[in-house]
Parts: structure tokens; sequence; C-alpha cells
């Protein structure tokens, strides 16, 4: 499966990436990572990113495309991932799609996670990172234990350099000039679905919900090899009770085959 999540900076785009990538096996691609990893390195195209993302800027397309291009062929992604960050502009859009009909791979779903802009400011000013723990907070939503307990064990609460409110305002501005118009742009190619993300625990639902409806999810179960790729999707059984528990109705996994010990689901 491959997918793209859409949203705004601050609408936990990298949260559930990071969510899919442990229940469904899909690797994370984030942008926002690679280029910070760039920019710690201290190479020139490094340090060119960094003044950007500083500034609440994009970094180049050419760049960005390029640095995709080689990450999307690699072989560990193979068969499917999850984009977090990009694309981030109509250019980058055009330039996946170039990508992937070389490799002659299609897209499955464009999820824009939908989250109102109090939520946001609040999630990107108060957004801070343990640095004994490395565990991320947030100082207007995380329980005051949480934040006592890094201080108690000697750690500071760490902003992102790029969270500080003029940057935070430009990046919210940015991606409602670049990054909206991808809504519509997924829209006619019919692969955008919309969540309501304004909790952790309504996104994972929502995505869950719709990601399990697309074609793309489901199995026929023949063959040894059929049966290796079912075993990747660890919480399809979960997912199938989850939603007969709602009545969706649908597309989804039933556990209607037993395999072995192994109850499988199947599409
Ligand atoms: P993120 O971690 O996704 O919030 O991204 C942090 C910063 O990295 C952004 O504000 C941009 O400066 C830069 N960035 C991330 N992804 C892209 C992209 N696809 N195109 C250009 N710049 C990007």
């Amino acid at each position: 499966m491959r997918i793209i999540l859409l949203g705004a900076p601050g609408s936990g785009k990298g949260t559930q990436a990071q969510r899919l990538q442990k229940d469904l096996g899909l690797p994370q691609i984030s942008t926002g990572d690679l280029l910070r990893k760039a920019a710690v390195s201290g190479s020139e195209f490094g340090l060119q990113a960094k003044m950007a993302m500083d500034a609440g800027e994009l970094v180049s397309n050419s760049v960005v495309l390029e640095m995709m291009k080689e990450r999307l062929s690699a072989c560990d992604v193979g068969s499917g991932y999850v984009l977090d960050g990009f694309p981030r502009n109509q250019i980058q859009a055009e330039g996946l799609d170039t990508v992937l009909s070389d490799l002659g791979q299609t897209l499955d779903a464009a999820v824009f996670m939908d989250v109102s802009h109090e939520v946001l400011m609040k999630r990107l000013t108060g957004r801070r990172t343990c640095s004994k723990t490395g565990k991320l907070m947030n100082i207007h939503f995380s329980s005051q234990q949480d934040l006592d307990e890094c201080i108690e064990a000697g750690g500071t609460l760490i902003r992102r350099d790029d969270d500080n409110e003029d940057t935070i305002r430009n990046r919210l501005e940015v991606y409602e000039r670049e990054t909206e118009p991808l809504i519509t742009y997924y829209r006619k190619c019919r692969l955008l679905q919309v969540v309501d993300a304004h909790t952790r625990a309504a996104a994972s639902q929502n995505i869950e919900v719709r990601l399990v409806a697309l074609p793309g999810f489901g199995f026929d179960v023949d063959t040894p090899e059929d049966l290796r790729q079912v075993h990747q999707y660890p919480r399809a059984r979960q997912t199938a009770s989850f939603l007969d528990s709602i009545g969706f109705v649908g597309r989804y996994p039933r556990l209607d085959r037993d395999v072995g010990s192994d109850l499988v689901a199947i599409g």
C-alpha cells in the first residue's frame, strides 16, 4: 500500500505515520526527518535545508524531489510506505506521479487529516521533547506528572527550532498557500480520504476505517506467499472485530478461514 498523509503542521501526520509503520508494517518516509538529518550532518545541502526550515519556508522542490526519487526507489519500500510531509505542493505532487509511473507503481490513498486552526496552534506552540528520554510531550495537553517526570529525571523540555511563534505562523501560511490545494488535486484523482483528526484516538480510528475499506487492503489467501503477506498485518483481526462492533458496512477483511493454527483475515 502506498499512502500519503496530508495535513497542516501539527495535524499529527508523524504520529499516525509511526503508528501505521508499527501496526501495518508500512515504512514511514518523512521528508522533515530526512531534511533534519541532513541539517545535522553539516553538509552544504543540509545547511541550506536548515535555513529554509528555521524560517518556516519550504526547501527547494528540486532538492526534495531528487531526495525522494532516491528514497522511493530503495528496495525496503518496494511493497509500500506512508509518506509524511511529502508532497507539499503541486510541483512535488506531479513529480511524485512521474516517479511512481517510472517505477510502474500507483498510490492507494491520500488521507487528509482535518484539524481546526485553534488546535493546531496549541499543538505546535506547546510541543516539547524531553532531553533525557526523547519523549514527545505538550505543555497544553500532557499531564503535569509526565512533564514533572522529565524534569525530575534531570531532563529539560526542548522546543524544536521551528516551533517558535513566528516560524509557526509562517509554516501555517505556507501550508495554506502551497499544500492545501493538494486536497483538490487528490480529490480530482479520486484518491482523497478526509478524516477528523482532532484527537489522536479519533485520527487512529478514522484512518484505520478508511484504509481497511480500500481495495489494496484485502487478501485472498491461497498460497504460502499470500499467507506470508497476511502475517505482515498483525492487526487485521482486531480491525475486523472493531469494524463489526461499529456496524461498518463495506469491504473489509473478514475472519472466515482457518489456516493451520492461524486465523487469517481475508479481504
Ligand atoms: P515537518 O517535519 O514535516 O513539519 O517539516 C519540517 C520542515 O521541513 C518544513 O517546515 C519544511 O521547511 C521542510 N520540509 C519538510 N518536508 C518538505 C517538503 N516536502 N518540501 C519542502 N520542504 C519540506
